[in-house]
């Protein structure tokens, strides 16, 4: 299975991060509600970033805007080295919010936003954007559907209210019965087809999707679940061989960073382990020549 285009041969490494409240082993939410993720694990994970010349691009979740420490130290982050954009988990918002807030203690999220009514959608969509402009001064470009429940009405809505960048596309993988991305059309950035989300089609908005193999091999340092650094190196070498322009788009967690605040690094060491094959990874992708950019800054020529 290839995914060559000639003569582009460009290398693009992106860098992509759910920001999400703190949660338990099945991401029930921390009770009371905390946001160590945010400002702990963010705090160790931006500096490792910016000695690699890495952007990571925070997409914030609902549950996160109500923070005030979160926002501000969100806020804070130089925007020369990372990017802010958004990530929906309805119900966190309205309308029909299945959590009211602004206190998200103990709430259990499991909606998929492609299953909600269009217009229930939108405007849950234009909710979180509005919020996020009041709260971050600027309009978000970038944007990945919580438990990647998006389809090509995701992708129209988004663009309406002035996306350019989407990610919510795992390709090979589909979630329960809900979403299907098992045959992509394209595992380089494409503008997608509103029908299919993954074939390319007539959509402005650039779909970057998640690097993950045939084999389901993500390139994700997750502990426990997902890839060690030899796993990651070998979605690297994979999509090397197989994909060009060759983009890789990682992605995690936040709160995968610190211990016991999601179902994946429950220990200090899992957090070492993790930062180690994260740090491993960059300094593999920066001998090999990469070019680190932000969500945004990606086009369909890597
Ligand atoms: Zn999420």
């Amino acid at each position: 299975m290839d995914f060559i285009q000639k003569g582009k041969a460009s290398r693009t490494y992106v860098l992509t991060i759910d920001v999400e409240i703190d949660a338990g082993r099945k991401w029930k939410t921390s009770n009371p509600a905390t946001y160590e993720g945010v400002t702990k694990g963010i705090g160790i994970l931006q500096p490792l970033c910016e000695k690699y010349g890495v952007k990571p691009v925070y997409l914030i979740s609902p549950a996160v805007m109500v923070d005030p420490a979160s926002v501000d130290f969100l806020n804070a982050l130089d925007r020369d080295h990372c990017e802010l954009g958004t990530h929906l988990h309805g119900e966190y918002i309205g309308p029909q919010a299945r959590f009211t807030g602004e206190n998200f203690s103990g709430c259990d999220p499991k909606d998929m936003q492609c299953e909600y009514e269009e217009v229930v959608e939108f405007e849950k969509l234009e909710n979180l954007t509005e919020k996020f402009i009041k709260l971050f001064g600027f309009a978000p470009k970038s944007f990945r559907a919580g438990r990647f429940g998006a389809r090509g009405w995701t992708l129209e809505c988004l663009e309406k209210l002035g996306y350019t960048h989407d990610t919510s596309v795992t390709p090979f993988r589909q979630w329960h019965d809900v979403v299907d991305y098992s045959k992509p059309g394209s595992l380089s950035p494409y503008y997608p087809s509103k029908d299919n989300l993954c074939a390319v089609g007539d959509l402005k908005i650039i779909e970057v999707p998640v690097s993950i193999t045939p084999d389901l091999t993500w390139l994700r340092p997750t502990p426990r679940r997902f890839s060690d650094f030899e796993q990651c190196k070998k979605v690297i070498d994979w999509y090397e061989g197989h994909v060009s322009p060759t983009v890789l788009c990682s992605m995690f967690h936040n709160v995968e960073l610190v211990p016991d605040k999601s179902p994946y690094s429950r220990t200090e060491e899992d957090c070492k382990d993790m930062l180690n094959t994260i740090e491993n990874t960059f300094k593999l992708l920066s001998e090999r020549n990469y070019t680190f950019k932000t969500l945004s800054q990606v086009t369909v020529e890597g």
